[in-house]
């Protein structure tokens, strides 16, 4: 479960047999040239910052404790990646992700802003996202995010109970949360998403209702929850233990996700994505590129791109990335072209997520498949089950297919 809305691992990345392991190439195997950058629609630029004040006891992210300078020297490397990038196309989004990425000072995050307009054609209407944590978000720098050109905030809040917020290990307090958002509101930030989490240890479904009004009540243009999820090593899990903390049934759990839906769909937000809602307009722009066929080049360890039938990821510890880019080695640790096939799957794959589905003549136009043919059989035994539903021209998760999604992804596994 994303706490932050991490980079989403591409599909693709599962299917490492049809790949190659890139390994240590110069950094100047990573430009982007200008002929590839004119195809498609305008590229998402995700930026990775791997660093956090204090590490939550769930968490199975690309991050580590932040220290001055070890951001110092990540930055450089940073900087120096996305100038490897010049000449690399239009852009729309940009999105900082980790991590923490509300730890790095405003000038930081203008800089980073201004190397991407150097190396890429920076729409003046870009949507720029940066993740922030409440206890990081003070007024000041929300004001200095929004001075450097962060147009969106995604606040990481994942409850307003304070006792959910302690057994998860959060360094933030439900009063904390609130006034941070209101702090980004009175710095100008018209467009923000805040992140919550469902099926916490103790949780009932009063308790959620409670978080859920707290968040309609503050009125955020969007909304991301995630269902908890237990990591088989995550310190959460012995705490647990100790405390006797248990998570409510799975049932329960499908019971919260769709009360969750249906609030907030009746204060005004429309459900978009399986873990998302939005008002009207204000869908994540740099995200639905992950879910709807489109392209995007990501920066800094761990980060994975997307663009021309090539996905490619850096390697994910913070010091060999650091190590590659100074040596002007590619910190690309790994590299795979895509198959029409494999394009073809993974459009299916990710727009499914989407609440309205999946265009399915324009995959058969753009890849040349008939969806039917290859996978009908899989397909309509999940349209008999109630699990997808098809119009002839758009394939979409039912109600009850999207409790059950990662098994209706199956068939394109
Ligand atoms: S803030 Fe907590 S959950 Fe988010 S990336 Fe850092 S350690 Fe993980």
């Amino acid at each position: 479960m994303a706490p932050l809305a991490a980079q989403p691992v591409p599909p693709g990345v599962r299917a490492v047999s049809a790949g190659r392991t890139s390994g240590a190439e110069p950094l100047a195997s990573a430009i982007i040239s200008e002929s590839a950058a004119a195809s498609g629609g305008p590229l998402g630029i995700y930026l990775h910052i791997p660093f956090c004040e204090a590490i939550c006891n769930y968490c199975n992210f690309n991050r580590g404790l932040f220290r001055t300078d070890t951001k110092r020297r990540y930055l450089i490397a940073l900087a120096r990646e996305i100038e490897s990038a010049r000449a690399g196309g239009p852009v729309d989004s940009v999105f900082f992700g980790g991590g923490t990425p509300s730890v790095l000072d405003p000038g930081d995050v203008r800089a980073l802003i201004a190397r991407c307009g150097s190396s890429f054609t920076l729409d003046p209407g870009a949507e720029v996202t940066l993740e922030a944590n409440p206890e990081t978000a003070s007024r000041e720098r929300l004001e200095g995010y929004r001075s450097a050109g962060v147009t969106r905030l995604s606040l990481g809040v994942q409850s307003f109970r304070d006792a959910e917020l302690r057994r998860l290990g959060r360094a933030h307090t439900a009063a904390r949360a609130i006034e941070a958002f209101e702090s980004a509101r009175s710095a100008g930030f018209d467009d923000i998403s805040i992140d919550l989490m469902t099926w916490l240890p103790e949780q009932t479904v009063e308790h959620w209702a409670e978080t859920l009004d707290v968040l309609i009540g503050l009125d955020p243009e969007h909304a991301s929850l995630y269902l908890l999820e237990l990591y088989p090593n995550a310190p959460l899990r012995e705490d647990m233990a100790r405390g006797g903390w248990a998570q409510a049934p799975d049932d329960v759990a499908a019971e919260m996700y769709l009360a969750a839906l249906d609030r907030l769909e009746t204060a005004g937000y429309a459900h978009y994505e399986i873990s998302n809602v939005a008002k009207p307009g204000r869908r994540c722009r740099h995200n639905l590129k992950y879910w709807s066929d489109g392209a995007w080049v990501g920066f800094g360890c761990g980060a994975h791109s997307t663009r021309d039938g090539r996905r490619w990821r850096n390697v994910s510890e913070t010091e060999s990335y650091m190590a590659r880019v100074a040596d002007g080695v590619s910190p690309v640790a790994h590299e795979q072209v895509l198959s029409v096939d494999e394009r073809a799957t993974d459009t299916l794959f990710l727009g499914l997520r989407l609440t309205e589905g999946v265009d399915v003549p324009a995959v058969e136009r753009r890849y040349g498949v008939n969806v039917w043919e290859r996978w009908g059989g899989e397909l309509t035994r999940c349209v008999e089950a109630g699990l997808l539903e098809d119009d002839s021209e758009r394939l979409r998760l039912t109600r009850k297919g999207r409790l059950l999604a990662s098994e209706v992804m199956q068939v394109f596994v």
